[in-house]
């Protein structure tokens, strides 16, 4: 929500342009709060990919979990620190969410 900076009235948005006016002086802007919305929209669904990271989107392989023993686990790749080292490859068992790395 915007106000006009010169009367303090809030801003009435144009029906047919990105523009907000003021209804008492001859005020206008453009309207930057459609960007700002998709900003937020995007974060959000951002942080729903976070919560549910993992056995959705990453593949299946079939290895002992140390833990719990089960035999499934995802796997991901995930270079560390510079380019000069390896790439460590990651494991997370599918049943206990156990999650390590393969030095190999
Ligand atoms: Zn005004
Ligand atoms: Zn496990």
């Amino acid at each position: 929500m915007k106000f006009c900076p010169k009367c303090e009235v809030r801003l009435k948005k144009s029906n047919t342009s990105s523009t907000l006016s003021c209804p008492k002086c001859d005020y206008s802007e453009s309207d930057s709060k459609e960007n700002k919305k998709d900003k937020k929209n995007d974060r959000s669904e951002l942080n729903i990919l976070d919560e549910n990271e993992g056995k959705e989107t990453l593949p299946s392989i079939k290895i002992d979990c140390e833990k719990c023993g089960n035999n499934e686990a995802v796997w991901w790749m995930l270079q560390t620190r510079s380019a000069d080292e390896p790439t460590t490859q990651f494991y997370r068992c599918t049943k206990c969410n156990h999650t390590w790395r393969n030095y190999a």
